[in-house]
């Protein structure tokens, strides 16, 4: 064995890690505060329903067949894929648009709500194929610690093709009038957790990611990733200890010596933290040892929080489909009260994701399983008064829109939003996703991957490169678990 490591927390990341390390012939412990593994994607069951409780959306199918591929595994070995069709539906304000999976198909729609969209999107995927390319083979896999990463004939060239300084929305705007292709278009800028006035038009790669390698959904919901990787973690030697929150990292000069677990030390070699960075610096870590003051953090553009509702409904609903975008109200003024005047949202959009169309196993016979997320601005007040003011708002304008009715229904609900975020993941502001992935807070100009006063503490997740979302969660794991090798 190459020495021990100990992996802060079960999630995307902290499991990627935990794989990479093991296969690389170190001694691995998954240490889990939780009972169960997935982080941000654990899973809640009640009264037969099984509620994935963060990520819902499986995009970028190549980065999930990349990860089980490098230990000679392939996706289907763990969870079946299906891909969507329609991928999702957009509600606008009087009408809605069914996205095709087939491209011919969508390059059609564009054609038909505006005269030669079809041709423009073709040019606009041509280019944010490239980006996908580059990005997701070169750029996403450096960890952000040296700008000679980038010194590559290749990448530097490309870098210069990638539109890094063109705000996302104005990019749009070059290509299409019509207002709901533009909210289309800019719709997957949102899962970086930033506003497309401020996100690089580098993110094409996102549209590209979503509208042509397609929206995909494993059998049995998100949480089988999960399970897929614990058990290939497992395979491969790993040992998980959930129920099992790490206290402190304990330093001995510029070395950390061991985490300590319920008041127990355990003696470590490595430790990669994939608990919030902030919180690993913070309440684990001596003032000393810390990578980043308070200011540096008060100056950082999170990403959303959000109020999300898990609703178990009697009955059949309407007029959805498994994922739904409510963007009947304005997209610029809900951003704006998540980024420039952070305000509970005057006229709030919302996704309504329904797994139930597509699979049976989540929810019991002739039951809808439905889950409802607003963005959030971080580090708002969180009352159980206002989730309740906004669920009744929320529930209204989803009845009148699917054209039935869903409160009298209800026969498991759950609400969760800042304050859960912050006591069940430490998340910095409460934040759902991280980081914001702004021009001045991507790749180098995140907070680093190494700790400088302990050298042999790594950091991993969405606070972290390359991003977040559960396939840069996924490679950040591969990276954090690549310095175990550069030699501490
Ligand atoms: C509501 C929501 C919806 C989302 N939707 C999507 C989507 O559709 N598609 C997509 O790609 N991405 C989505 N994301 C983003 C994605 O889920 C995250 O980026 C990803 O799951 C983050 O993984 P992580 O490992 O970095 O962090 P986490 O999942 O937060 O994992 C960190 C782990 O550390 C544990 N931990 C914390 N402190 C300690 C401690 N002291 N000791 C031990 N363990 C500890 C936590 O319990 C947690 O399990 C969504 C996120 C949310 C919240």
């Amino acid at each position: 064995m190459k020495g021990k490591v100990a992996v802060i927390g079960g999630g995307f990341s902290g499991l990627s890690a935990a794989c990479y390390a093991a296969a690389n012939g170190f001694d691995v412990t998954v240490f889990e505060k939780h009972p169960g593994l997935g982080g941000r994607a654990r899973q809640w069951v009640e009264k037969g329903f099984t509620f994935d409780m963060g990520p819902s959306w499986y995009w970028m199918p190549d980065v999930f067949e990349r990860f089980f591929g490098d230990f000679d595994k392939k996706v289907n070995d763990f969870y079946q894929l299906k891909r969507l069709d329609p991928g999702f539906r957009i509600y606008y304000p009087h009408d809605f648009l069914d996205i095709p999976a087939d491209h011919q198909e969508l390059f059609n729609l564009f054609e038909k709500i505006e005269k030669g969209g079809g041709e423009k999107l073709l040019h606009f995927m041509k280019d944010a194929k490239y980006k996908y390319d580059v990005g997701m083979t070169d750029l996403v896999y450096k960890p952000g610690l040296k700008w000679s990463e980038f010194f590559d004939k290749r990448l530097l060239s490309a870098i210069f093709n990638l539109s890094i300084a063109t705000p996302f929305d104005k990019y749009v705007h070059r290509y299409f009038k019509d207002e709901r292709l533009r909210q289309l278009m800019e719709f997957p800028v949102l899962f970086l957790g930033a506003a497309p006035n401020k996100t690089p038009a580098l993110y094409s790669l996102m549209n590209y990611a979503g509208l042509m390698l397609g929206t995909w959904y494993p059998a049995g919901g998100m949480h089988k990733i999960v399970e897929g990787m614990a058990r290939l973690a497992i395979e491969l030697g790993v040992n998980i200890r959930t129920g099992s929150p790490v206290e402190k990292i304990n330093v001995n000069g510029d070395v950390a010596r061991s985490v300590t677990v319920k008041e127990e030390d355990i003696a470590m070699d490595y430790i990669i933290s994939s608990a919030d960075y902030k919180f690993t610096e913070e309440k684990l870590l001596d003032l000393s040892h810390r990578n980043y003051s308070e200011t540096y953090w008060n100056k950082r553009t999170m990403a959303p929080s959000s109020l999300i509702f898990y609703l178990g409904v009697k009955g059949r609903v309407k007029n959805l489909q498994h994922h739904n975008l409510f963007f009947d109200e304005n997209l610029a003024s809900h951003t704006a009260e998540i980024y420039d005047q952070p305000a509970w949202p005057t006229d709030p959009l919302f996704y309504v994701c329904c797994p139930s169309k597509t699979d049976a196993s989540v929810a019991p016979e002739n039951c809808e399983n439905i889950f409802i997320l607003m963005p959030l601005a971080a580090g708002l007040e969180d009352t159980h008064e206002l989730r309740n003011r906004y669920f009744e708002r929320i529930l209204d304008r989803l009845e009148s829109r699917v054209e039935d009715s869903i409160r009298h229904r209800i026969e498991v609900k759950r609400s969760y939003c800042v304050n859960d975020y912050i006591d069940d993941y430490h998340a910095y502001r409460g934040n759902a996703y991280g980081l914001a992935n702004t021009l001045r807070q991507t790749a180098n100009l995140k907070p680093k991957i190494r700790n400088k006063k302990v050298k042999n503490l790594i950091y991993t997740g969405h606070l972290t490169v390359p991003g977040p979302g559960v396939p840069p969660s996924i490679i950040s794991g591969k990276l954090a678990a690549g310095q175990l090798e550069k030699g501490l």
